[in-house]
């Protein structure tokens, strides 16, 4: 029986996990259909009433997986509740009678690269360690240089003539990354021809756009689905948006910012809320320090660590003057009135702005 390998998605990260995935097996790999409401549905038709929205979509990825002939199933998601999906996800999948095999990558609620190592090792007994380092190296440039590309994207696409080339521009990237085989030269290169097409995009010549601040739940804030949009809307709106929770931060950067997190919160917080809650506040004070005009505040509902930011950055909001929406996903319907809500948020902005010019 051939082996036929699926994950689920968040956001474009699909695509450097394929080429690890890919590699380092030799199998084949099937993406499951992009995130929809459909995807979240399903997932909800099978999970515990109680359970976050990022189970949701992973349940829907790997009904959707399995029914399209994939046999084996990766679980990456750790931290969080997020750590303890693996075991029921495989149960509920096989109550439901598929037959597969589950692979959790999750150890000791993180994701383990040695465990990933093994479990490659049992598919493709030829895979050498240093072989596999090599993959791995090369999948996370992948992720750094997308990461870096999409938010070059969030901070500049607002200030552009034609802001369409923004989205093509990171098309091609996505097409360019998602080849079986790339050198490191390669990668490398598709990174600076992609940020020399960006940067070559002409800019309008005044701009008072709006500077909006996106923090949150993690899965909620990358992957657009999950959000209906929000980024996209901000953007075509005029906005610039920051955002500093993606996969690069998650797996390079966060276990060294504990520290920073907790003094610059020290205020507010002693400890850390889990997930991250502590990240939300400790940004949200930077970025009120610097000057932002707006902060949203997403996450999936019923997501605890997010809930206990809620009234620390609602204190933020107050001590800076810097307007706050709070938005939660429930993942099977759209926030009604998402337009009017974003159109009440920028009113607060302009008529708080009217009285205090700041800008970064
Ligand atoms: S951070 Fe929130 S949404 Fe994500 S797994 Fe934890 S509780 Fe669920």
């Amino acid at each position: 029986m051939n082996k036929i390998i699926s994950f689920p998605h968040i956001s474009y990260y699909y695509i450097p996990i394929r080429y690890i995935i890919r590699n380092i097996t030799k199998c084949e790999i099937l993406i499951p259909e992009s995130n929809s409401l459909n995807t979240v549905s399903i997932g909800a038709k099978y999970s515990p009433n109680d359970v976050c929205m990022p189970f949701k979509y992973n349940l829907g990825n790997y009904i959707n997986a399995l029914n399209r002939g994939a046999n084996f199933l990766i679980q990456a998601g750790g931290g969080c509740r997020y750590g303890y999906y693996a075991e029921l996800q495989e149960q509920i999948l096989k109550e439901l009678g598929y037959n597969f095999k589950f692979i959790n990558l999750i150890k000791n609620n993180h994701i383990s690269i040695i465990k990933l190592y093994n479990e490659a090792k049992k598919i493709n007994n030829k895979l050498l360690f240093i072989e596999y380092v090599f993959y791995l190296i090369k999948g996370f440039l992948i992720i750094v240089f997308m990461d870096k590309t999409h938010k070059y994207i969030r901070e500049n696409q607002a200030l552009s003539i034609n802001p369409k080339e923004y989205k093509k521009a990171f098309q091609i990237l996505k097409i360019a990354y998602s080849k079986d085989k790339l050198s490191i030269l390669k990668i490398i290169k598709i990174y600076i021809n992609s940020k020399k097409a960006l940067k070559s995009i002409p800019k309008k010549q005044n701009n008072n756009n709006i500077k909006i601040l996106i923090i949150g739940e993690l899965y909620t804030l990358m992957d657009s689905t999950a959000n209906n949009n929000l980024e996209n809307i901000l953007i075509d709106s005029g906005s610039i948006i920051y955002r500093y929770t993606d996969l690069t931060y998650l797996l390079f950067k966060k276990k060294f910012a504990r520290t920073k997190i907790l003094k610059t919160s020290r205020k507010y917080l002693k400890y850390t809320l889990g997930a991250d809650g502590a990240e939300s506040i400790a940004h949200a004070i930077e970025h009120c320090k610097k000057g932002i005009d707006g902060i949203i505040h997403i996450k999936s509902y019923g997501c605890v660590p997010e809930i206990n930011a809620i009234p620390i950055l609602s204190q933020i909001s107050k001590d800076y003057n810097v307007p706050i929406m709070y938005l939660s996903y429930d993942g099977e319907n759209n926030i009604a009135n998402i337009d009017t809500k974003i159109e009440a948020f920028y009113d607060m902005i302009n008529e708080k702005n009217k009285k205090n010019n700041t800008y970064f």
